[in-house]
């Protein structure tokens, strides 16, 4: 008979992971499935400040290695896989992949979200020759360069600041009079003598033959346009909620992002979503791991509820 697991969780990122070791600490036989690698958006974060009792030189990345071992050691199983299909409808739950086919009587879904593109001229085609969405993994090939952030929210700013360890310039461009990013990050910013801001202004398409040379940016007030030598550019204007895959299977808002209770069910029975996914007001890694811890009591208590 084909194995039937109590949860699945599809996604590996700080959701997947707390909602996978309070699955397996309840005793719940646990599969995570992760196509790419484990912990999400916080791979690209350098420095964890704001997550409680963040030690010294925490990472996204070793902050993520500690909550898939702490998770592993009691007992959930781990899957690189990619979920192409969904059946959520019966009392088992049935996921395909293009390999396998997994069963469960509950899911978590915590497929997180993706970096959005800006939407300039040029911008897919300079993708990796200039044009980043990761500072962690980029900064380093711009080492005494000059370079630009695009956003003014808590992404931007958190590494607008990141890049000043390695470039020798680095000019954020907004396209308000205001940022959005959290007032302690603005005052590092506005401290930060490596950093400048175009205000008021969007870029309207990269240049380069091989590789990034320029950005042509619009002022939005006055209309004027400039260009602005620059040897990289990092996008962060936001993320898109990864949730095609249940598309008209599970409510959504206009966004995509998952309608769910306050203990994480969606509107199937034995569904349950968390993290980044869901539509909330505050996406962090705190809350994301919040979510995971609710969604997987809840689960457990829907499996005791009805007996299956
Ligand atoms: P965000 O808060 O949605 O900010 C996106 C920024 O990009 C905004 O400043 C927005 O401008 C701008 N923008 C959006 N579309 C644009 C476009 N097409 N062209 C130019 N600019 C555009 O996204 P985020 O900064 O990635 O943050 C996402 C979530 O993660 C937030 O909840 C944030 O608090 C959290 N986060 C927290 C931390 C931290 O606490 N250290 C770090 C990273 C992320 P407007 O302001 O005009 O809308």
């Amino acid at each position: 008979m084909e194995h039937i697991y109590d949860c699945i969780i599809i996604g590996g990122g700080p959701a997947g992971l707390s909602s996978g070791l309070y699955a397996a600490r309840s005793k719940m036989d646990t599969l995570l499935i992760e196509r790419t690698k484990y912990g999400g958006q916080i791979t690209t974060t350098d420095e964890l400040e704001n997550y409680p009792g963040s030690i010294e030189n925490c990472t996204g990345t070793n902050l993520s290695e500690r909550m898939k071992n702490q998770a592993a050691d009691f007992g959930v199983k781990f899957a690189k896989d990619e979920i192409v299909d969904v059946d959520m409808d019966g009392v088992i739950k049935v996921l395909k992949s293009k390999k396998d086919i997994y069963r469960a009587r509950t899911i978590i879904i915590a497929t997180g979200a993706n970096p959005r593109l800006s939407g300039f001229k040029n911008e897919r085609e300079l993708r990796g020759r200039g044009i980043s969405y990761c500072a962690t993994c980029d900064a380093d090939f711009f080492t005494d360069l000059d370079v630009a952030v695009i956003g003014g929210g808590d992404s931007a700013i958190t590494e607008a600041i990141y890049l000043t360890k390695f470039a020798e310039s680095v000019t954020v461009i907004h396209r308000r009079d205001a940022l959005r990013a959290t007032k302690s990050l603005q005052d590092k910013a506005f401290h930060n003598s490596k950093i400048k801001f175009i205000w008021n202004s969007t870029v309207e398409e990269a240049v380069g033959k091989e590789i990034l040379e320029q950005l042509v940016i619009k002022n939005k007030i006055t209309g004027e346009i400039r260009k602005l030598k620059v040897d990289g550019c990092f996008v962060f204007v936001g993320y898109d909620p990864i949730s095609q895959l249940f598309k008209g299977k599970v409510t959504m808002d206009e966004k995509g992002y998952i309608l769910t209770d306050e203990d994480m069910r969606t509107d199937i029975s034995g569904v349950f979503a968390a993290g980044d996914i869901r539509k909330k007001s505050l996406r962090q890694v705190i809350t994301a791991a919040a979510d995971g811890a609710i969604a997987a009591t809840t689960a457990e208590g829907y499996i005791e509820k009805n007996k299956i």
